[in-house]
């Protein structure tokens, strides 16, 4: 009786509210623990309530779907998106169903004490354990732009930039879930005239990203074709790579990013399956340098996902300071995942490729604070009348998204974090 989960006409039986980032067409998923308890579970949404899958399992809501037992017992989602997206699209079907109105799976809700939890009542892990973290650098406004304030206005893109999706390897053990927050990070400071000093960053600034997950991986020395590619992507999720442009600014040329980048960085808490995007697939700008045959790509690629960044100082009111979209994103995700393996390359299940900053055309619409303030020139202002050229001790930064077509609107969740004072 499986009917498409994102139908549009689809209500559920649990209420939720029309800005809801969690529908019944969303159910996305992620890790949590009940407050009362440490044990981990892999969990979806709807509206406010979180869907505890491995209470839901041992009903037996799963039959007839190849999954391990203890699957949704794992601290992380690896060992269930590791079994591939057929099997992780008949699990997204199968909460579709036992949560429509009208379902046949009549016993789930009446039982639904046993899986269905206020989202007060629990904590967020991070989704998955993310063993490798890549940053691309996608984004041909964000490029033009660091390109214009650091390099050359006339020639802001390197030679390279057209003919292949330029990244770096970050770190992935300072990668935290949504709602944590950090000191601001010490470093090499240059001051204009003078030798170098060590002390706190005065320019904290976030990056408008948005991550992909890697689903099945693959063996060194495979490759994944831009036509493959999808197939070994699980979801995406909200993702704000940290930086702090003035350790960055000393420290990173000739080489990649190192200490400006790797003290912190947020991943939001549910990744939102491919499958759910599927109804906001739509073109990319076009592409105006022939690319080589193995970064060609067909057809719509990307998604229509608006993203919102906003600033929340201590005790204040959040302020909107960016609306971007994946959109404008120059290279697609299969062209990344494509160019990222063709050396051979493996991925694994739980990797972590985030776009680059999301930068769009117009001045509101630029993905870090960096640009925003134009390298310092100008000043961001907040609802409460202050300003800003950087992130301040206390501020937190929220980073939100979501689709909207045939009155279904899917969102990301929040994608949150403060940054504290510097340790002395
Ligand atoms: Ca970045």
């Amino acid at each position: 009786m499986i009917s498409n989960p994102n139908d549009p006409s689809l209500q559920s039986w649990v209420p939720t509210p029309p800005d809801s980032d969690f529908p019944i067409q969303n159910l996305p998923f992620g890790i949590a623990t009940r407050l009362a308890d440490d044990r981990p579970f892999a969990a979806s949404i709807i509206g406010d309530q979180i869907i505890d899958l491995h209470s839901l399992a041992r009903l037996d809501a799963f039959h007839g779907i190849a999954l391990p037992d203890g699957i949704f017992a794992h601290p992380d989602l690896n060992p269930f998106i590791a079994l591939g997206r057929s099997v992780t699209r008949q699990v997204r079907e199968r909460i579709s169903e036992i949560l429509r109105v009208g379902t046949v799976h009549d016993k789930f809700r009446e039982q639904q004490r046993e899986w269905l939890i206020p989202g007060s009542a629990v904590r967020h892990l991070l989704p998955v354990s993310i063993g490798d973290y890549t940053d691309f650098y996608s984004s041909l406004e964000h490029a033009t732009n660091v390109g214009s304030m650091f390099r050359d206005p006339s020639n802001p893109l390197l030679p390279n930039w057209k003919h292949l999706p330029v990244g770096y390897h970050g770190r992935s053990s300072s990668i935290r879930v949504s709602g944590h927050s950090f000191p601001r990070p010490h470093g090499q400071l240059k001051p204009q005239d003078g030798p170098p000093e060590y002390g706190p960053s005065r320019m904290v600034d976030f990056e408008l990203e948005m991550g992909f997950i890697i689903g099945k991986g693959t063996q060194l020395g495979e490759t994944i074709s831009t036509e493959q590619a999808e197939e070994h992507i699980f979801g995406l999720a909200l993702f704000n790579d940290w930086s702090a442009r003035d350790i960055q600014r000393w420290e990173y040329v000739p080489l990649g990013p190192f200490l400006g980048k790797n003290f912190a960085s947020t991943l939001a808490p549910w990744i939102v399956t491919m499958d759910a995007l599927e109804p906001f697939r739509t073109t990319g700008p076009e592409q105006d340098v022939p690319v080589l045959p193995y970064l060609q790509t067909e057809g719509p690629k990307t998604y229509d996902i608006a993203l919102d960044v906003l600033i929340q100082p201590a005790g204040g009111q959040p302020s909107r300071v960016c609306q971007s979209n994946f959109k404008y994103l120059y290279w697609n995700m299969c062209q990344q995942l494509a160019h990222h393996t063709v050396n051979g390359c493996d991925m694994r299940t739980g990797d972590l490729l985030a776009s680059g900053t999301i930068s769009g055309p117009t001045p509101d619409s630029f993905g870090s604070m960096m640009e925003l303030c134009w390298g310092g020139t100008k000043t961001v202002t907040l609802a409460d009348g202050e300003t800003r050229k950087s992130i301040q001790d206390g501020d937190t930064v929220i980073m939100r998204g979501s689709c909207v077509k045939d009155g279904v609107r899917i969102g990301f969740g929040d994608c949150a974090a403060t940054v504290l004072p510097a340790n002395s």
